[in-house]
C-alpha cells in the first residue's frame, strides 16, 4: 500500500508511553510506542520525535513553550502531527498550544491513554489511530482524540480519572467520530480561523484560578494582587453568581482597580455563564469584570495566560474575551 501521508509522532511521557515502576506507573520514551508505531507505519510514514518524558502533571508552561515550538519547526514537513501526552493536564496543553499556535495549518492532535501500552487491553492503540486518521485529515487546528471521538483541544476537559471516555467536548459538538464508514468529519463544529500560521509561545504564569465557594473571604483577591497575580479566572456559581453581601465585591473592585485582569466563567461544566442576568452579574460588569461566557476553564486560564503574556494592556484583554481566536467561546 502506498503511504500517503506522512505523520510525525511526538512523545512527552504520559500512561500511553508509561512503564511500572518501583514506586508505580513511571513515564518511559518512545520505546515503550515501538510496536504501535510499527503497526501504525502499514498505514502512514511514521517519524518519531521524543520531546521530553513527563507525566503530565509535572508539565508546566515552560513545556507547552516546547512543544508549541517543535510544532511550528516541524509543520512545513509533515502532513500532521500527533503529540502523544498524558491526560491529566492534556487539556491545559491542548488549549495552551491554540493560542500559541494561531493560524496553524496542519492538524495537531493530543493523545493519550488510560492503561498503558504496555498493558495487553490498553486504550492506547485505539486512541492512537484516532489520532493519525484525525492527522491525515488535513483539517489545520488543535484537537484531542479519544475514544473514538475528536474534540477542539480548547474545548476539551477531563471528565473522567480512569473511564475509556475521559475526555469530553465541552458546549460544542466533536469535530469528528469514527464510524462504520470511518472518521466522520462533522464540517458543521469546525471553527472558522485565520491565518497566516504563526508562533506566539510568550505566557505569563502569573493567573490564578479560583473556584468561588460559599463564605469565600474577599481578602483573597488583595492577596493574590500582593502575591504579583495579574489576572484571575473566577469559577462563579450557576449563570456566574457571585457572594456580594458582607463586602464580597470590595476584593473584585480592589483588583480590578489595580490592573487585574477578572474573567467569570462558571463551576457547572455544561452552558454558559452569562452575567447580565442576575443583579449580582451586571454589578460585577460595571466593575471592569471580563465575561468568559462558555469557555472550558483550561480554555480560560490558558487564554488569559497568553493574553498577559502577549503584553496585553487589561482593556486589550476584555477586547480578546469579545472575540474568538479558534473556536473557544461561543458568542
Ligand atoms: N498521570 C498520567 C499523566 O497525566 C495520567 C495519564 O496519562 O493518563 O501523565
Amino acid at each position: 500500500m502506498k503511504k500517503e501521508k506522512h505523520i510525525l509522532l511526538m512523545t512527552t511521557g504520559g500512561t500511553i508511553a508509561s512503564r511500572q515502576g518501583t514506586e508505580g506507573l513511571e513515564p518511559g520514551g518512545p520505546k515503550e510506542l515501538e510496536q504501535e508505531i510499527a503497526n501504525l507505519s502499514a498505514y502512514y510514514d511514521v517519524r518519531v520525535r521524543d520531546i521530553f518524558c513527563l507525566d503530565s502533571s509535572n508539565i508546566r508552561p515552560d513545556e507547552w513553550q516546547a512543544i508549541a515550538a517543535a510544532v511550528f519547526e516541524e509543520r512545513g514537513k509533515c502532513d500532521g502531527i500527533v503529540i502523544a501526552h498524558g491526560t491529566d493536564t492534556m487539556a491545559y496543553t491542548a488549549s495552551a498550544l491554540t493560542f500559541m499556535l494561531p493560524g496553524i495549518d496542519i492538524p495537531v492532535v493530543f493523545t493519550g491513554s488510560q492503561l498503558p501500552l504496555s498493558h495487553m487491553l490498553s486504550d492506547g492503540p485505539d486512541n492512537l489511530r484516532t489520532a493519525f486518521a484525525m492527522a491525515a485529515s488535513g483539517i489545520p487546528g488543535v484537537f484531542v482524540a479519544f475514544d473514538r471521538k475528536v474534540m477542539l483541544g480548547c474545548r476539551s476537559v477531563k471528565v473522567r480519572a480512569s473511564g475509556f471516555s475521559a475526555f469530553e467536548s465541552i458546549n460544542t459538538g466533536y469535530i469528528a467520530r469514527v464510524t462504520d464508514r470511518g472518521l466522520a468529519i462533522a464540517e458543521e463544529n469546525l471553527p472558522v480561523c485565520a491565518g497566516p500560521a504563526a508562533l506566539r509561545p510568550e505566557i505569563s504564569k502569573n493567573v490564578f484560578l479560583l473556584k468561588l465557594t460559599p463564605g469565600l473571604s474577599p481578602a483573597i483577591f488583595e492577596a493574590l494582587a500582593e502575591m504579583g497575580y495579574k489576572g484571575v479566572v473566577i469559577e462563579a456559581f450557576g449563570l456566574g453568581g457571585i457572594n456580594v453581601l458582607n463586602r464580597g465585591l470590595h476584593g473584585i473592585r480592589r483588583a480590578v482597580e489595580m490592573g487585574i485582569s477578572v474573567v467569570v466563567t462558571t463551576q457547572c461544566l455544561y452552558d454558559s455563564a452569562n452575567l447580565r442576568v442576575y443583579q449580582v452579574g451586571n454589578r460585577l460588569l460595571d466593575m471592569g469584570v471580563i465575561q468568559g461566557w462558555d469557555m472550558t476553564s483550561e480554555a480560560a486560564m490558558t487564554k488569559l495566560m497568553w493574553g498577559i503574556g502577549q503584553g496585553m494592556t487589561p482593556e486589550e484583554i476584555k477586547k480578546l474575551f469579545e472575540i474568538s481566536l479558534a473556536g473557544e467561546i461561543t458568542l
